[in-house]
């Protein structure tokens, strides 16, 4: 049997270092195994998914070197590899489960879902859909189906027992039957669900083994009973841990940046991050970190990864980084790594559309751009501040930056002014001043060039870092008030809603 792996982003936001460790475990496994290695987009989810982001996670996962054997860009054998061109695959088989007698209609309208919601949250229940119309008559089933009447598929579940079943990492899992809801697996708008499309999937393109993130490991009896279901057989599971900030807290944009994107921007090497990433899954001595792709692929092993999660620390990823730019590159191998970071066409493009009109000489440059080519800025305290805004209120709109920037669906220069407008409403101070200040934070300097379309080119997480770097340096912000900022945007932004209302209204 070839083993065969899958990656299977939802293309719903930034490439995150999540989905890098995810894809690289997988690849790990089929090259060690002499299998391959597939990429599936899974964008059932139609208001969130975006062809940029998809772009950009396939633009990413490359980046790393993680080359996929069979994917949307590629081709292959078991093609499409997007979700979103695969509907009458899913159709079909929601058909065949209906008929075989595992999944029935359901016509009940979110009034009635909300209000059983509620009276079981009451009863202190967990919430369940409660079989109502896995009851009803087949002709009359039939008959509001021919009318039209908008309904979506659920699965049946049995009502007790429990269901076991294998996980690689922590052998038998048991989950109670009466904690498992009679999954939708054809919405009303005929779109599948992750569960149905993520199980024909895997079946129709072989793939053996699936390792995924342990927060799927409460959906593994649904698809284990789809499996059932259709007579095929399950590939082996694997939860893998999620990757953890060095305090072991989940890892969270707060603590570290998230984004490739921006570990690329930084100039990390992607050999670095991949070997940083892959170092979890390798016994090693110390000393013997430096493990470039094949070394890893020879040393992978399973059951190196522990379940506690593995740390990504962003201080041990700087030292591998430095040690393959000082003990790894060659000086030719140097010099290309510092051209393709430098001169990346898409953002040099985007540089020189900015400098041009803007300078007189080309040695204006230097100066000009060196914020569009750095990380962090080092500013003091005094460079931050001029006095007039005060300091509680800068470092109060540098967290609501952040957290208006995180809840941006696209990152443009026109969403970033509208952000810190309103930032500049809630801090109640001038949209000027507080833009001054902004200014200073992202490009070091007072005047310098356009801020929002800088801050757009930059990438969310690089601005995010700097203003992460403003707020510790200004003395940080407890807890408690990151917490009371957050609930008076929260309000702001609820207030902003009514207004839009009323004036549609
Ligand atoms: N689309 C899912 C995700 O992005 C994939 C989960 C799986 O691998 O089954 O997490």
């Amino acid at each position: 049997m070839t083993v065969r792996t899958r990656v299977a982003p939802s293309p719903t936001g930034d490439p995150h270092v999540g989905t890098a460790y995810v894809a690289l475990m997988n690849y790990l496994f089929a090259k060690r195994h002499g299998g391959q290695f597939l990429l599936r987009i899974e964008d059932t989810d139609r208001a969130r998914s975006t062809p940029e982001s998809e772009a950009m996670i396939l633009g990413s996962l490359r980046w790393l070197g993680l080359t996929w054997d069979e994917g949307p860009d590629v081709g292959g054998p078991h093609g499409p590899y997007r979700q979103s061109e695969r509907s009458d695959i899913y159709r079909e088989h929601a058909d065949r489960l209906l008929a075989d007698g595992h999944a029935f209609r359901c016509f009940c309208q979110p009034a009635r879902l909300d209000a059983l919601r509620q009276s079981q949250r009451a009863a202190g229940q967990p919430t369940h859909y409660d079989g109502l119309c896995a009851g009803l008559d087949p002709a009359d089933v039939a008959k509001r189906v021919a009318a039209g009447e908008p309904h979506v598929v659920r699965m049946k579940i049995p009502a007790e027992g429990v269901c076991r079943f294998e996980d690689m990492a922590r052998g038998t899992i048991e989950i109670a039957w009466n904690t498992v809801d009679m999954q939708i697996l054809l919405k009303s708008d005929g779109m599948p669900t992750y569960h149905l499309a993520n199980v024909v999937d895997d079946h129709l393109m072989e793939i053996t083994h699936v390792m995924r993130g342990e927060e799927w490991i409460s959906s593994a009896p649904k698809h284990q009973l789809l499996y059932q279901y259709f007579g095929w057989e399950m590939p082996k599971l694997f939860h893998l841990p999620l990757l953890r900030n060095p305090d072991r807290s989940k890892l969270s944009k707060r603590k570290n940046p998230t984004s490739i994107l921006y570990y690329e921007r930084m100039g990390y090497l992607p050999q670095a991050l991949t070997n940083y990433l892959g170092l979890s899954a390798v016994s090693h001595a110390e000393g013997e970190e430096l493990l470039e792709t094949e070394a890893l692929i020879r040393e992978f092993d399973v059951a190196n990864i522990t379940l506690g999660g593995p740390i990504f620390d962003v201080t041990k990823l700087d030292w591998l980084n430095g040690r393959y730019l000082r003990e790894v590159l060659s000086p030719e191998a140097f010099k290309q790594a510092v051209v393709d970071w430098a001169v990346n066409p898409v953002y040099l493009d985007k540089v020189a559309e900015m400098l041009k009109t803007r300078i007189s000489r080309l040695s204006d440059i230097g100066l000009s751009a060196a914020f569009l080519f750095a990380g962090r800025l080092g500013l003091t305290p005094e460079q931050l501040t001029d006095g007039k805004v005060p300091q509680d209120a800068l470092v109060m709109g540098f967290h609501l930056a952040t957290v208006g920037f995180d809840s941006l669906p696209v990152w443009t220069s026109a969403e970033v002014e509208r952000v810190l407008r309103e930032v500049s409403g809630v801090m109640e101070v001038k949209f000027k001043d507080f833009v001054r200040h902004m200014f200073i934070v992202i490009t070091g300097k007072p005047q310098s060039l356009p801020l929002f379309q800088s801050m757009e080119l930059l990438g969310r997480d690089i601005c995010r870092e700097r203003l992460r770097e403003a707020i510790a340096t200004l003395g940080g912000a407890s807890e408690k008030q990151r917490k009371d900022w957050t609930a008076r945007w929260d309000a702001a932004a609820r207030e902003r809603a009514l207004e839009v209302q009323d004036q549609a209204g």
